[in-house]
């Protein structure tokens, strides 16, 4: 039997219209789709009625499926055959375990295509009316990861990063933010700059909160954000009242406890 090809999909920040087309004509071909925790049902229609759907998110409390079932589960199903989608939240590579998939689909001579995806860290603030770059405020944005990691090292050179760029976009940081904020501000970056926690960005239930930096995290909790959850830090957050001009859909109020 002729074995399968693993199409690699990025779905986008949440709204479901964000996939790309590409994406969306390979979910539309899709025998088998192996999605995860970041992935609305919305999407999940656009594959055939009669496509078999595999659940493999890391969010499911201790039945979660380790990375190497995830990458067991894309081989059998390609060699059996099938056309399957791997379907990933925002960008398939952006701390997401797809470099990791392709490596073992390699390894396992199943032929494999990369269909990038916008990452929340782009499209939750540009939806909102935050933009991560603007000309004479920010010339630069850092990506970054908030978990701890396995190692014993932190991915992340905090002090290093606080003085390095204009726009820090944090994902997976929420729980360690009050920590991260503490190291930034006594590396320099001022404890008033505007920040932003957001959760669902760009889907129905978005929830956000802006507050200076030192007072972020507290902020968050009061208002009830939840994780996942972005995190976005520098002055460019600030321009998100200048926008009046963008639709009121596309800014969502502020819940009302916002300082
Ligand atoms: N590959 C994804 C990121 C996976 S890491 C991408 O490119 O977007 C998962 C983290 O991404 C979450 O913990 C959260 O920090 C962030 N995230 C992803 N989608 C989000 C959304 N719609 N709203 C807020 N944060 C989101």
């Amino acid at each position: 039997m002729e074995v399968g090809t693993v199409y690699l999909v990025g779905a986008g920040p949440g709204d479901p219209e964000l996939i790309t087309l590409k994406g969306a004509a390979a979910l539309g071909r899709a025998e088998v789709v192996v999605y995860d925790a970041l992935v609305q049902e919305g999407l999940l229609k656009m594959a055939p009625k009669d496509a078999v759907f595999l659940y493999m998110g890391k969010r499911c409390g201790r039945s979660c499926p380790s990375q190497e079932e995830i990458n067991d589960t894309l081989v059998q199903q390609a060699r059996e055959g099938k056309t399957v989608v791997r379907l990933k939240g925002g960008d398939p590579f952006v701390f997401g375990r797809g470099g990791e998939e392709v490596l073992a689909l390699g390894r396992a001579g199943v032929p494999c295509e990369v269909i990038p995806g916008v990452t929340a860290g782009v499209a939750v603030p540009t939806s909102m009316g935050i933009p991560v770059t603007h000309r004479g405020i920010s010339g630069s944005v850092a990506f970054v990861t908030g978990h701890p990691g396995s190692g014993l090292d932190d991915p992340v050179d905090w002090e290093a990063l606080a003085k390095a760029v204009s726009t820090i976009v944090i994902y997976m940081g929420l729980t360690r933010l009050p920590e991260i904020a503490a190291r930034l501000i006594a590396a320099g970056r001022p404890y008033d700059t505007p920040a932003a926690v957001v959760s669902q960005g760009t889907g129905a239930d978005q929830r956000q909160v802006t507050a200076p930096l030192g007072e972020l995290f507290n902020a968050a909790s009061a208002a009830g954000i939840e994780t996942p959850a972005l995190i976005i830090i520098g002055k460019v957050v600030g321009l998100r009242k200048e926008f009046s001009t963008l639709a009121a859909a596309a800014l969502p109020a502020e819940p009302t406890h916002t300082k």
